[in-house]
């Protein structure tokens, strides 16, 4: 590692000899450097887009929209020869001389490239992991995203349609063994994006003015990748792998994903060490809380010994003061002035009056998750608006309604405005648009922006927001359960061989979750591993974070400051932000 960094010091200063007879530079102001380092990620984003056409049409970027890529092992040579190419590139600049925004973004692409070769030679979940083989979320984007005329969006639907075959075969000879949730999973979403290519294309054909053969050419096409589809689950559904791989990631591969995804200055390790810290002390601080709160709604009746059971039993009773069904999404609303003012009048951080957040009833399109979450802007779309999604519950079930109310009771749906809008997630964005940067946004950190918004829960209750009501305290300790048995479970399953009858017990009765809650829990770890970390591990370092800026500052702290300054950095790592804060 060292000798590593000496080569890339090295090389950076010849570069600097090289280039130009200007000065050598003070540290963080050398506007030569940067403008070349500029010009390299400008380089970057276009050989990345060439490897990755799906995910630029994603963002936005639909230079590459006609391209459908074959994952074979061509394929896999070409982004590794892309990560080297470009990690070399990258290490003829000296970090340490970079502005500290191009600091973070040096940091962001050497882990997104290490990433790549460690996903390629040595997760290889193109072995294991069949739903890795998928094309109909691209092929459904082009077709609803109203980015550009119908026609051409259909012309590049049509010649990517051409290499669909092909790209299953290619999924074919790779996998080998896999693990049978992931086959399960890879057999529903394969087939679910059928109708794109079965019905969708074909009726959108018809709007246009594409000349008739042209069309019967491309629905012949589109016939043909149906069939590649369900041969492809047909196929999967008839392996019967002699050994096949467990669910679970085990720890070698856990504790590098951890490193990539997560980015954190702590191990996997460390992380569920905390975490199983935290739960104790939410814990003991939960049943201090319904002590105190017993005789208020339960006068007399003795406190049941069992003292999990006396926060369950605390919790179910608070949780019956709900909205009504139809007022969900008006008391969502009514609630971000409030926010606002209380913001303002604690001086917690600044909030721009110029970017108002456009709440909207959630689009049709999102189907059915109801709650609320917040819809940005890509990286390409700078003028379009952020919305706040805000699901409604009409026409459900009266019992389903009430059980998801109680879910989300009068206090959780005050946390949850602040986690999603203000100060949380939509306060984050506002802050990050302000540095605006192609990488950061690209390769937003995502424990960093989970962890603002669990962080600023705690940061309003702390500051007197709901007027420091004990009922309010319990139930953001119950959700911020959440958030720590979140990663207690992900680690617990991937590393440490947790049972389904372990997970739901922790779910249930440490975390107070309901039934269904838990069960849709262990389905998703047993198909995802890792995000579910994030939100627990970036709210642990910027507390950490805030606790060291404290003691540095002495007397001089600020907490609008360490809010502002911290949210300056964009979207990056919280252990590339400390490094910066504290320097
Ligand atoms: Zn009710
Ligand atoms: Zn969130």
């Amino acid at each position: 590692m060292r000798k590593f960094f000496l080569c890339a010091a090295a090389l950076a200063a010849m570069a600097a000899c090289n280039n130009s007879g200007s000065s050598k530079q003070s540290n963080g102001s050398d506007s030569t450097l940067n403008n070349a380092f500029s010009k390299y990620e400008a380089r970057f984003i276009d050989a990345l887009w060439k490897v990755s056409p799906d995910w630029a049409t994603s963002v936005g970027y639909h230079a590459y929209d006609s391209v459908l890529l074959v994952p074979d092992s061509t394929d896999a040579q070409a982004r590794l020869a892309f990560a080297k190419q470009q990690l070399d590139s990258l290490q003829s600049f000296d970090l340490k001389a970079l502005s500290d925004a191009n600091q973070i973004d040096y940091q962001l692409i050497q882990n997104y490239l290490q990433s790549v070769q460690w996903a390629i030679n040595e997760q290889k979940s193109n072995e294991w992991d069949p739903s890795s083989f998928n094309v109909s979320g691209t092929f459904a984007f082009i077709l609803n995203e109203n980015y550009a005329p119908l026609e051409t969006r259909l012309r590049s639907f049509g010649s990517r349609l051409q290499h669909v075959p092909a790209y299953y075969e290619a999924a074919k000879k790779q996998i080998n063994n896999p693990v049978p949730e992931l086959t399960s999973l890879a057999i529903d979403q394969n087939t679910g994006g059928l109708s794109v290519f079965e019905k969708d294309f074909a009726d959108s054909l018809k709007k246009t003015t594409i000349p008739a053969a042209e069309q019967t050419a491309m629905i012949a096409n589109a016939k043909a990748a149906a069939k590649a589809i369900r041969d492809y689950a047909d196929w999967l559904k008839a392996l019967k792998p002699a050994n096949p791989r467990s669910f679970r990631l085990g720890k070698a591969l856990y504790d590098k994903k951890f490193s990539f995804d997560i980015q954190s200055s702590f191990t996997a390790a460390q992380i569920y060490d905390s975490a199983v810290a935290r739960k104790a002390f939410i814990h003991g601080e939960m049943v201090k809380i319904s002590r105190q709160l017993w005789p208020k709604y339960f006068g007399q009746a003795p406190i049941p010994a069992d003292s999990l059971e006396l926060v369950g039993r605390m919790i179910d009773t608070l949780s019956v003061q709900h909205v009504k069904p139809e007022e969900f999404q008006s008391a969502i609303e009514k609630q971000l002035p409030t926010l606002i003012a209380f913001i303002k009048e604690k001086d917690l951080l600044y909030i721009d009056p110029s970017k108002p957040l456009v709440v909207r009833k959630e689009p049709a399109y999102m189907a059915g998750v109801a709650g609320a979450s917040i819809s940005a802007p890509g990286p390409y779309d700078k003028g379009g608006n952020t919305y706040y999604n805000v699901g409604s519950l009409e026409g459900w079930p009266k019992d389903k309604a009430e059980s998801f109310l109680r879910e989300y009771n009068q206090y959780i749906l005050q946390i949850l405005d602040i986690h999603e809008a203000i100060p949380g997630h939509y306060t984050q964005l506002v802050y990050a648009n302000q540095s605006p940067s192609l990488i950061k946004s690209l390769m937003s950190n995502g424990a960093m922006i989970e962890g603002w918004a669990v962080y600023t829960e705690q940061m309003m209750l702390e500051n007197g927001y709901g007027n420091n009501a004990p009922e309010m305290w319990l139930m953001w300790y119950k959700w911020n359960l959440r958030a720590v048995c979140n990663t207690i479970l992900d680690y617990s399953v991937h590393v440490k061989e947790m049972s389904k009858e372990a997970a739901i017990h922790l779910l249930t009765k440490e975390a107070f979750q309901q039934a269904a809650e838990a069960e849709g829990k262990w389905k998703r770890v047993s198909v995802t591993s890792v995000q579910l970390t994030s939100y627990f591990t970036g709210y642990k370092e910027i507390i950490d974070l805030r606790e060291a800026y404290k003691k540095q500052q002495g007397k001089d702290y600020s907490l609008k400051a360490f809010n502002e300054k911290f949210l300056s950095y964009g979207s990056a790592p919280v252990k590339d932000i400390r490094l910066l804060m504290l320097k």
